[in-house]
């Protein structure tokens, strides 16, 4: 029971399929209580279900990350529920569908803007808002990807959004780090979720993954939800500033081979050509 005692807060979940959904339940599995927020009326009657299932007790709150009235209620919630607590899962993002196509120099300035506040400085505001009651050793995760360290087709305004996140991680790890909080990020490898749908071609980015990572397969929100809860559990108290890939080690790839022959050796092809 790693998480034994521990008590927190999960912004993102859309469903049982979100990263989110598989971090919060890792650390339920190890004893962490929680709530959980959801963005519009909406979406409150799907995520009670959801609520019950992580043992949240109606801890189930309001967030829109764009509205700074919303964060400061959801701090005098878990004030109340709590007092102190000793996490925050922040996994997510948002880019208008024009910022996920196309040419990447046609981005609008609106996009950008919106991007940048829902997926970049709604981390700092949270972090911000909620650090009063913060515990001393308290612990944020966030979620990022690849593409914000190099290109990735179609992920345009969301890369320079993650790039701009991870820097984030960084700084606030160094500002936090004073107070005994760390705070660190999970670039996961793709995984088709509500978010993921609105990125072009993800199926393939999907089977190219799998294809070419070390492991051949693709991460699942399990094995993203276990690395998520170590970073949030005390077993990672000497981690701060990091982003951890959870990919399937995709990332360490320059250039894949795209064939084996039958002894396994990698050889080059390219339409059908080696
Ligand atoms: P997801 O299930 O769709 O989760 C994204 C969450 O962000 C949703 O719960 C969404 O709420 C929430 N959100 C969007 N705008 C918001 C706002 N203004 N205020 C509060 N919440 C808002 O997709 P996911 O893939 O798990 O994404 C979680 C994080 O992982 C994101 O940061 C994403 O970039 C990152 N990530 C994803 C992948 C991947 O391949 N899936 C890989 C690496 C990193 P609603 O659904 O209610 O709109």
């Amino acid at each position: 029971m790693l998480m034994e005692g521990k008590k927190g807060i999960v912004l993102g979940i859309a469903n049982k399929k979100s990263i989110a959904f598989g971090i919060a339940n890792a650390c339920r599995e190890q004893g962490a209580q929680m709530a959980i927020t959801f963005l519009n009326e909406r979406f409150e009657q799907k995520l009670a279900p959801i609520a019950d299932d992580l043992e949240c007790d109606g801890r189930l709150y309001p967030c829109d990350v764009s509205k700074p009235e919303e964060i400061k209620a959801l701090r005098a919630s878990l004030e109340k529920d709590f007092g102190k607590i000793d996490f925050i899962v922040h996994s997510i993002a948002f880019a208008p569908k024009e910022g996920l196509e196309g040419r990447f120099s046609d981005i609008s300035k609106e996009s950008f803007n919106i991007a940048m506040d829902i997926s970049v400085f709604s981390l700092i505001e949270v972090a911000k808002e909620l650090k009063p009651i913060l515990s001393d050793n308290a612990s944020i995760l966030t979620l990022t990807y690849l593409g914000g360290v190099q290109y990735i087709p179609n992920y345009n305004l969301m890369g320079v959004a993650k790039a701009a996140l991870e820097m984030t991680v960084k700084y606030l790890a160094e500002d936090f780090g004073k107070d005994g909080i760390r705070v660190n990020a999970i670039s996961a490898g793709p995984i088709k979720t509500l978010a993921a749908a609105g990125i072009d071609d993800f199926s393939f980015m999907l089977k190219w993954n799998a294809a070419h990572a070390p492991l051949k397969q693709n991460v699942t929100i399990h094995q993203v939800g276990n690395s998520g809860m170590y970073l949030l559990s005390d077993l990672s108290s000497g981690v701060t500033g990091e982003i951890h890939y959870v990919d399937c080690g995709y990332n360490i790839m320059g250039m894949p081979a795209t064939v084996e022959d039958e002894n396994g050796k990698a050889k080059l092809a390219w339409n059908g050509e080696s």
